[in-house]
């Protein structure tokens, strides 16, 4: 099967944002290219298991983890890291001092790869990234977007129902930790996961990353309905976009690439982002 892409007038964005237009362009060209590749079904739980695993503090993919195609993951991958040879210095991904990203073959890639990238195996990813020539940091981003068709697939399969109480600050299908958040027009607080698109609801006067109360919101010019909220205790910020007065120019994901430039500004000042966006850094 292949997963469906979220889609939106790349068009209208880039004339919007010109500032972004390539990077939405870069995400545009990956998310085909990871898109293209068939892989089998996610497994799809049982609904006690689910609510047992979930209710354990246990994420959809913590149980099932072992069951997605790693077949199809290392052909995204491969796939990607063509596009990326192909493409090096065009910015949007790192790339070494000379601006170059190397050719890597599919028989280079170690078959633990996705469950070392799915378990956030660090030691184990860094290893792999050593041997392929890569930082672990590129390897992590080239993983997050080969392994994402399934993770999406993974989470609709398996959604976790209306009354599932879920407490904690990372994603309740794959378990990382959020890029974006939402205060809906109904005041609740709305975490977005950069890995499989999740949303879910969690408390706002509480970092999602380290559980400290207390953040400090940051108010944009350039942006009146952005809010950045910085937790001074593991000094890390989230894009939260307060919905009420002003509707977003794009839905999310494209909605993270838009408002990179309060990511550069923040980078600027030594602020640090909670988790890696939906581009993968
Ligand atoms: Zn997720
Ligand atoms: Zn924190």
């Amino acid at each position: 099967m292949k997963a469906k892409r979220i889609q939106t007038s790349l068009k209208k964005l880039k004339k919007q944002f010109p500032a972004r237009a390539h990077h939405l362009e870069m995400f545009e060209a990956i998310q085909k290219i990871v898109y293209s590749v068939s892989f089998s079904s996610p497994p799809v739980l049982d609904r006690k298991e689910l609510e047992q695993g979930l209710r354990s503090d246990r994420t959809v993919l913590d149980i099932c983890e072992q069951r997605l195609d790693n077949g199809a993951f290392l052909k995204a991958l491969t796939g990607l890291f063509r596009f990326l040879a192909a493409h090096s210095g065009e910015g949007g991904f790192e790339s070494d001092a000379a601006g170059r990203f190397p050719a890597i073959k599919e028989e280079r890639l170690p078959d633990t790869l996705m469950n070392n990238y799915l378990s956030a195996a660090e030691d184990a990813l860094a290893g792999h990234a050593a041997e392929l020539g890569l930082s672990a940091a590129e390897l992590v981003s080239c993983c997050q977007q080969a392994a994402r068709p399934q993770l999406v697939t993974l989470r609709e399969a398996n959604p976790p129902g209306d009354d599932m109480e879920w407490k904690l600050g990372h994603c309740p299908c794959c378990g990382a930790l959020p890029c974006f958040a939402e205060i809906t027009a109904e005041g609740l607080h709305c975490l977005r996961c950069p890995n499989c698109y999740a949303d879910y609801i969690f408390s706002r006067h509480y970092c999602p990353r380290c559980g400290h109360a207390g953040l400090i919101t940051l108010a944009m010019d350039a942006w009146p309905h952005l809010l950045l909220e910085k937790c001074p205790e593991c000094r890390t910020y989230l894009k939260t976009w307060s919905h009420g007065s002003a509707e977003p120019p794009c839905p999310y994901p494209y909605l993270d690439i838009v408002t990179g430039e309060v990511d550069e500004a923040a980078n600027l000042q030594e602020l640090r982002r909670l988790s890696l966006g939906v581009m993968g850094v």
